[in-house]
């Protein structure tokens, strides 16, 4: 029997909706390239996103395609969201930061009708023009006055295409299924792809990270996103806040800028904020030089890279913030692990609190995981052995966008293979150990090159390390530590292995440690191991 419920479809333009009615007047703040402060509200949000989807309509653009965005985080890229989204239209987010020819291939494989860019990124997009056909109109994200020496083709200012437009759009009614984002992986293997967002999958995700055990998102909360809108669609937010009323304080292009973000912090009253931990290590020494504390700032959500426990220490420490640790990827939307304690964990000692905290936490609902072996036997979950992590869920990918050939991230059952390598306690709490392609194999056993990695920097003369399996004649792999020292740091790699004995088994201990001026990193900050070890191709072991 049928349950008799509406089958209401879950809809971003829903989420618009429900703003627009509950939180006319809630405010947004915006760092842009044309306004160091510029504020307005949800209400003129989305008046002027029916401008723009006005705008969009007069292109003659089908139901699907592609509008593509280049930009930071703004009020301006919030209204392209919204009109490209909702009207039946896919708002394709691009990083600005990849490489030329990652631009091209993303922007071509998309087939990219029309391109949004800040006006930072012109000088670029001119460079590539001629590989871009497909493009039919540029719009530059600023008032007129910029754009006098522009060379792009069939440009227009975004405040020029709005201007006049009607503040009403006849929105379309959609399935749930239908695509409303596009945003691809940074493929530190082979091409990107295309991970492909629906309606469904973004409000029942938005639903997901406001829960209380998870971001505690609430209409009282003003949310500082400095995760980019290019980076798997700030990490929800710009879905979730709307949802539920949050003011949002946008820092544009001065992401990675410690003054401006304080001031932003401390002026807007943020009392939540979300970004990777390079960021964060930014604004702390910021703070620190100028002796400065955060006074509204309660929460932190850290995640697409391991948190040190030196930031979370410091933001608790100095400046009573709470810093959350988090996990997820591209392909999942991306939050899929969030960490707060359970209950009992308030009697933890310190240390076996940060042991808790450091993991990248529990699993929330709607996302399903388990680790497994190499013949895929499930792991229990006990905190010790680690596999392979695969999750399951409404809001993880079921294929990528136009693959070429068949994709070999999902098993026979469905579930989707994260590539990352994890524990996961009887309490829930997932730890990531490693990649799968980046596990070290030692004599058939494993050994994570996150932990050494971790220990490694543990020490204080060493600002960053990582570790890979170089073929050994013996163990076939064994790693080896290539570090970063501190300026004016002075360390023997006899010191370092010292340092590490102890702290981990005795058989992980790297065989050699070489240091070296810098790591490779990818487009998104991450180490890039590959391409470390295209450097390391001829080392071997003495
Ligand atoms: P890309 O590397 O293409 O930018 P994502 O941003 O989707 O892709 O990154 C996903 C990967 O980042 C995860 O599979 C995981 O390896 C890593 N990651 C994300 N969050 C964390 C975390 N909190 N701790 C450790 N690794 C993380």
């Amino acid at each position: 029997m049928r349950g008799l419920m509406m089958d209401t479809p879950l809809l971003i333009t829903s989420i618009m909706r429900h703003a627009q009615r509950n939180f006319a007047d809630r405010e947004l703040v915006s760092v842009t390239s044309d306004n160091p402060r510029h504020r307005y509200t949800y209400g003129e949000c989305f008046q002027r996103a029916a401008q723009l989807a006005n705008a969009l309509a007069r292109l003659n653009l089908k139901p699907g395609d592609r509008v593509g965005t280049l930009a930071w985080n703004d009020y301006r890229h919030l209204e392209i969201y919204y009109a490209a989204a909702c009207s039946g239209l896919i708002c394709h987010t691009i990083n600005p930061r990849l490489f030329e020819e990652q631009l091209v291939y993303i922007i071509n494989h998309a087939e990219d009708r029309v391109l949004l860019t800040d006006p930072l990124f012109i000088p670029l997009l001119e460079k590539l023009v001629d590989r871009i056909k497909g493009v039919e109109q540029f719009v530059v994200l600023s008032g007129q006055q910029e754009l006098a020496d522009c060379e792009l083709p069939n440009v227009v200012t975004y405040e020029e295409f709005i201007r006049g437009e009607p503040e009403q759009f006849a929105w379309p009614d959609l399935d749930e299924n239908t695509a409303a984002g596009l945003c691809y992986t940074s493929g530190t293997t082979g091409n990107p792809k295309g991970v492909l967002f629906s309606h469904r999958s973004s409000v029942l995700h938005a639903y997901a990270i406001c829960l209380p055990d998870v971001m505690c998102l609430s209409a009282r909360d003003a949310m500082l996103p400095v995760v980019p809108m290019f980076h798997v669609n700030a990490w929800g937010l710009p879905y979730a806040c709307p949802m539920i009323g949050a003011k949002i304080v946008f820092p544009g292009a001065k992401m990675a800028d410690g003054p401006t973000l304080h001031a932003l912090f401390e002026e807007e009253a943020v009392t939540i904020s979300a970004g990777v931990p390079t960021v964060w290590l930014v604004l702390l020494e910021h703070l620190r030089a100028n002796d400065a504390v955060l006074t509204h700032l309660q929460r932190v959500v850290v995640g697409g890279a391991a948190c040190p426990k030196s930031i979370m220490e410091e933001f608790q420490n100095r400046h009573s913030v709470w810093v959350h640790h988090a996990w997820g990827m591209t392909e999942m939307s991306p939050v899929g692990t969030y960490n707060t304690l359970k209950p009992g964990m308030e009697v933890f000692t310190d240390e076996e609190r940060w042991q808790v905290r450091a993991k990248q936490g529990r699993g929330m609902y709607g996302v399903e995981m388990k680790i497994t072996d190499d013949d895929d036997n499930e792991l229990p979950w006990d905190g010790k052995a680690f596999g392979a992590l695969k999750v399951r869920g409404p809001w993880v990918c079921s294929d990528y966008y136009r693959l070429e050939g068949e994709s070999d991230a999902h098993d026979a059952d469905g579930w989707f293979e994260t590539g990352d390598v994890a524990t996961i306690d009887a309490e829930g709490f997932m730890q990531i150990t490693d990649r799968t392609k980046d596990v070290i194999k030692s004599g058939g056993e494993w050994i994570s090159s996150i932990e050494l990695e971790n220990t490694a920097v543990g020490h204080p003369a060493i600002h960053e390390a990582a570790v890979i399996g170089v073929a050994h004649p013996k163990w076939l792999e064994r790693p080896l530590l290539v570090a970063v020292k501190k300026p004016d740091a002075e360390v023997t790699k006899e010191e370092i292995l010292e340092f590490m004995t102890g702290k981990v088994a005795k058989w992980w201990l790297p065989d050699d440690v070489l240091f070296v001026d810098e790591l490779p990193h990818t487009a998104t900050g991450k180490l890039n191991k590959r391409g470390l070890r295209q450097q390391l191709v001829d080392y071997r072991f003495e």
